[in-house]
């Protein structure tokens, strides 16, 4: 299948969708996601259009693993988790909603469970200020 630039993610990067942003550079947009699976659940997502890993050029990801790794310590740090869970899904039986390449960082706290996938929404108040404290991380 190929790329759908209707999906969400692309809306996002193109600034008709509002969204909690952490991070942007030329290369990148880190976000908060909004149906969180824990406390500062996080996508970091490359602006080159691909679904996702399947049909990537592997020159974004050169650029985009060293930013993954710097929010999952961001995250971490951010929200005091005790563990950082790093998923991608590939299709939808795979688990993949939005056909855009995204990562989720997801903290892990001691002894709690994951919320649903693309489950409940989170309060705006409470994204934007884990988006201002993931983002403080990383300027650090
Ligand atoms: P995936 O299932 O890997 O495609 O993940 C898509 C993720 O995007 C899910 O975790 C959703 O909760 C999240 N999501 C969907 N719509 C939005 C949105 N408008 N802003 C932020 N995150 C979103």
């Amino acid at each position: 299948m190929s790329y759908d630039p209707s999906n969400i993610f692309a809306k996002i990067l193109r600034g008709e969708i509002p969204n909690h942003k952490v991070y942007e550079d030329e290369t990148a947009l880190v976000m908060m996601d909004i149906f969180p699976q824990s406390r500062g659940h996080t996508l970091v997502i490359p602006k080159a259009p691909s679904r996702n890993l399947l049909d990537a050029d592997p020159e974004v990801f050169s650029a985009l693993m060293p930013l993954v790794q710097r929010v999952a310590i961001a995250a971490k740090a951010a929200t005091k988790a005790d563990g950082i869970r790093l998923a991608q899904f590939n299709e939808a039986p795979a688990g993949q909603t939005v056909f855009h390449l995204h990562f989720h960082i997801i903290p892990m706290y001691e002894g709690q469970t994951l919320a649903a996938h693309a489950g409940g929404k989170a309060d705006e108040d409470e994204l934007a200020a884990l988006a201002k404290a993931i983002a403080a991380e990383l300027n650090r």
